[in-house]
């Protein structure tokens, strides 16, 4: 079945997000957790696409390797940053080369200082919705998007942000992704004004914490704060590492137990590379038959180093 299929199913559709390797021994880390995670089955996984040509040509190849060497359904996300409309029906064509068919769509955001503002390539594309007419132009893609419960940062208000995801709906999206929630309610109120417009599956993006000063570094960079109420309660555990990511753990399954009892359509999983901590909060979801939670510690228990 095809993601929005899963995404429209009555099981909820859980889905996990990698980032391109920066080195050997980075990728090792990564691979270690892509198979950790083949093992419960997941609807799809992702891997971002980041700003410069060499962390680029891995996300290519990292999702290129995952249709090719395991189970899982991959989605490749795609950014206009920095190319012309030739470049990126090259990037396209490579994917569907290697038969990936699912694209997440993004505008993306300026390299280096998060104040500057975006300009597109003179001969590349302006808005996310524009890339989505690019793909689906290209051959049977199912296209995803960014939506943001929290606001996007440059945008006036949330009506222009539903407004948006109408714009990228009648373009040929067939569902969206959110940025991670911290809040559900943010969440539930840009999917019921989306619901009340079209029919776009909108799936939550979940992160749990594990790392304070990480999470305070990307909320920045993200142009959203982390609401008061999750900082203080993982501010205090900022230095001890195990308290901090027990409360991680909570928070996030507290906000997926939420946000399906509501009607999500599914969790995304930002994994950082790691698999413990989702893992976790996927079985206490009660997203992990039996069986599986048996083989996934065994695994664990095989790649742990033996001691000298
Ligand atoms: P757009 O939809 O183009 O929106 C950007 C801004 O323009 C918004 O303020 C919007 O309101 C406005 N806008 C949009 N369309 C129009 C229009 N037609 N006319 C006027 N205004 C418009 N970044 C990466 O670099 N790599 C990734 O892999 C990546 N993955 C992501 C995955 C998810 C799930 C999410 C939520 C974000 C991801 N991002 C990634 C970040 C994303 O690229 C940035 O947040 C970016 O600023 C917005 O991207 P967008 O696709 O929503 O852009």
């Amino acid at each position: 079945p095809s993601i929005p299929d899963l995404l429209r199913s009555d099981r909820p559709a859980f889905s996990f997000e990698f980032f391109p390797p920066k080195d050997d021994a980075a990728e090792a880390t990564l691979w270690e957790a892509i198979r950790r995670i083949e093992q419960v089955d997941p609807a799809f996984v992702s891997v971002t696409y980041g700003a410069g040509g060499s962390t680029q040509d891995r996300t290519v190849r990292i999702t290129e390797q995952i249709a090719q060497v395991t189970t899982l359904e991959p989605m490749a996300h795609l950014t206009c940053v920095g190319a012309s409309v030739a470049q990126l029906r090259e990037v396209i064509g490579a994917y569907a080369a290697a038969g990936i068919h699912n694209v997440l769509a993004l505008r993306g955001d300026p390299p280096g200082d998060a104040r500057a503002t975006w300009a597109p390539h003179p001969q590349g594309l302006s808005h996310a919705d524009d890339l989505v007419r690019l793909i689906s132009s290209l051959g049977s893609f199912t296209v995803g998007v960014a939506a943001f419960p929290d606001v996007h940062p440059e945008s006036p208000d949330l009506g222009h942000d539903v407004e948006v995801l109408v714009r990228k709906a009648d373009a040929g999206a067939q569902f969206a992704v959110t940025q991670m929630v911290f809040d559900a309610d943010t969440y539930l109120r840009l999917r019921d004004e989306v619901a009340a417009r079209r029919e776009l599956p909108i799936v939550p993006g979940l992160m749990p914490v594990t790392n304070f000063a990480q999470i305070a570094r990307m909320s920045q960079l993200m142009g959203t704060p982390l609401p008061a109420a999750v900082i203080a309660r993982l501010q205090p555990l900022a230095d001890d590492r195990a308290a901090l990511r027990a409360e991680g753990v909570a928070i996030a399954t507290e906000l997926g137990e939420r946000m399906l009892a509501e009607g999500a359509p599914g969790l995304h999983f930002i994994t950082m590379n790691r698999s413990t901590a989702t893992l976790e909060v996927l079985g206490r979801l009660g997203g992990i038959p039996t069986d599986c939670q048996r083989r996934i510690r065994a695994g664990a228990r095989a790649s742990r180093p033996v001691a000298a």
